[in-house]
C-alpha cells in the first residue's frame, strides 16, 4: 500500500499527520471524550439465575456494516442489552484492517461526537483515497465491558454462498466457509456447521452453529435442515428487510420452518431440539435498513460471562423477541409456565403449539399460484405438525403436557407495534416472543 501524499514516513506512523489534514477537511473538531452512560444494574455475585439480554448478529466497518465496531457497542450498551457478539462477515475484529472513509459523514461525525478525544489513524490508498485504520475488540473492549453490566463477545458470520450463513461466537481463530453450488447448500450447511461444532477455545469449549435466515434467497429448506443433527440453533426472526422471516403467499415462514424441523427430527428421526434466535443483523445504524434494537435474545444465566451465556442458550433457556418481555418461562413437571412482564395498554396471546406423536409426515411439492412447482423450497405439511394446543389471553398462564405431544414451544404476540430500535418508527407488525420447545422427558 503506497501513501503518496507522505513521502516516506510508515501509513501508521504517519497516521496522526494525516488524521489532521483528513479532519480540516471532513470539518471534524474533536472533543473530549464524554463519560460513558450508566449501563443496567449490577447483578450481586450470587449465583441467582436472571435474565441477560443480547444481540448476537451484528456488523460494522469490519465487514458491511456502516458504523464503527465502538458506536456499535456503545449503541447497545446505552439502549438495555447486557452483551452483543460482532459477527462481521468471515472475518473477526483482530489484526490490521484498513477501510476507505465513507462518503456519507454520519458515522465519523458521531464518533467524534463520542469519541471526540481518540485519534483515528488514516492514510491513502493507491487510488489517493483516504482510509482510516479500524480498532480490533481488544483494544477498545476495556472501554465499554463491565463485569456483570455489559459484555463484548468477539463472533463471526460464517459466509458461504448462495445465502448460506452461519453464526459462530466466542471466537479467537476464523472459521472459513467451505463452498459450493447452489445444488449443494444442504451439504455446505452440514460441512459449515461440522466446522463451527468442531471448533474448541483453549479450554476445550466447543461451539454451536446458529444458521442465518432461511428464507434469503429462499436458500434453506427445513428438508435440508431436519437430518442435520449437529445444527440445534437458527433465527426465526432476523431484521433485515429481504430475508423474509414470514415466507410469501406460498412459501413457509420461519416460524412453519421450525415445526416441520421439530416434528420430522423429534419424529421419525429421533432427533435433536432446534432453538431458534431473534436478532438484529444489524448493519445499518443511521435509520432505515437492517437497524438494531428490533430482534434479540434472552438468556437465564447466574453470571454475565460468555461460556455461561452460551452453556445457558445450550440446555435452551432463552427466548427470543422483538419486543415481548417475559418474567419467567419454564418446564416444571408436566407443566409448562409463561408469565408475561406487562406493558401499560397492551395485549397478549399466548399460543402453545406443537406436534403430537403419529401426527402425519406426508408431504408434498408447494406450488405457486399458476399450480407449478417452487424449486427448493420447503415442502407442504398437513395441519398436524405446528398445531395451536392451547391459547391463553393472560398475562400468567400455563399448559400441562398431555403426554403425547413431541413438543410444545410458546408463541406469544402483543398489541403492541413492532418499532425500529433508533427511529422508534413502526416495522409493520407486532411484537413477538418465542419460547424454545420443550419436551416432557429432557433429552
Ligand atoms: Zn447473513
Ligand atoms: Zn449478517
Amino acid at each position: 500500500m503506497q501513501t503518496t501524499s507522505i513521502d516516506r514516513v510508515s501509513p501508521i506512523a504517519s497516521a496522526q499527520r494525516v488524521w489532521g489534514w483528513a479532519a480540516a477537511l471532513l470539518g471534524l473538531a474533536f472533543l473530549v471524550l464524554p463519560a460513558l452512560a450508566e449501563g443496567p444494574k449490577a447483578n450481586s455475585a450470587d449465583a441467582t439465575p436472571r435474565w441477560w439480554r443480547g444481540n448476537m448478529h451484528t456488523h460494522t466497518f469490519w465487514s458491511d456494516g456502516d458504523d464503527f465496531p465502538e458506536t456499535v457497542g456503545k449503541w447497545y450498551k446505552d439502549h438495555g442489552y447486557q452483551f452483543l457478539v460482532y459477527t462481521d462477515h468471515n472475518v473477526l475484529l483482530k489484526g490490521e484492517r484498513w477501510k476507505r472513509m465513507p462518503e456519507k459523514r454520519q458515522a465519523l461525525e458521531k464518533y467524534r461526537d463520542l469519541f471526540g478525544g481518540r485519534s483515528l489513524q488514516t492514510r491513502l490508498d493507491e487510488a489517493r483515497q483516504m482510509q482510516m485504520r479500524l480498532v480490533p475488540l481488544s483494544d477498545f473492549r476495556a472501554e465499554f465491558e463491565e463485569p456483570q453490566r455489559f459484555l463484548l463477545i468477539m463472533g463471526s458470520e460464517i459466509t458461504d454462498k448462495h445465502g448460506v450463513h452461519l453464526l459462530a461466537f466466542d471466537l479467537d481463530k476464523r472459521v472459513s466457509p467451505v463452498g459450493g453450488s447452489a445444488a449443494e447448500r444442504g451439504k455446505m450447511v452440514r460441512e459449515n456447521v461440522r466446522r463451527i461444532s468442531e471448533y474448541r477455545d483453549h479450554k476445550g469449549s466447543q461451539r454451536f452453529a446458529v444458521l442465518c435466515h432461511p428464507n434469503y434467497k429462499w436458500a434453506i429448506t427445513a428438508e435440508m435442515m431436519a437430518p442435520i443433527a449437529d445444527l440445534r440453533f437458527f433465527e426465526v426472526y432476523n431484521s433485515s428487510p429481504g430475508v423474509r422471516n414470514d415466507g410469501d403467499a406460498h412459501r413457509a415462514s420461519t416460524d412453519r420452518i421450525w415445526d416441520i424441523v421439530l416434528a420430522l427430527r423429534l419424529g421419525a428421526m429421533k432427533g435433536k431440539l432446534l432453538y431458534g434466535l431473534a436478532t438484529d443483523d444489524a448493519h445499518n445504524y443511521h435509520g432505515g435498513g437492517a437497524g438494531p434494537g428490533r430482534g434479540w435474545v434472552m438468556v437465564r444465566s447466574p453470571r454475565l460471562e460468555p461460556e455461561m451465556i452460551l452453556d445457558a442458550m445450550d440446555r435452551g433457556d432463552f427466548y427470543a423477541t422483538t419486543g415481548v418481555i417475559l418474567r419467567d418461562i419454564r418446564r416444571q413437571g408436566n407443566t409448562i409456565r409463561v408469565e408475561i412482564e406487562p406493558q401499560d395498554g397492551v395485549k397478549y396471546l399466548t399460543e402453545y403449539v406443537g406436534t403430537r406423536r403419529g401426527f402425519d409426515p406426508s408431504s408434498k411439492p408447494t406450488l405457486d399460484a399458476s399450480g407449478k412447482e417452487i424449486s427448493n423450497t420447503t415442502r407442504t405439511y398437513s395441519r398436524q405438525i405446528g398445531e395451536v394446543f392451547a391459547r391463553s389471553e393472560d398475562i400468567s398462564s400455563s399448559y400441562r403436557f398431555s403426554g403425547d405431544e413431541l413438543y410444545v414451544r410458546v408463541r406469544i404476540t402483543s398489541t403492541a407495534d413492532h418499532v425500529d430500535g433508533v427511529t422508534g418508527k413502526p416495522l409493520g407488525s407486532k411484537q413477538r416472543a418465542w419460547g424454545q420447545p420443550m419436551i416432557l422427558r429432557p433429552r
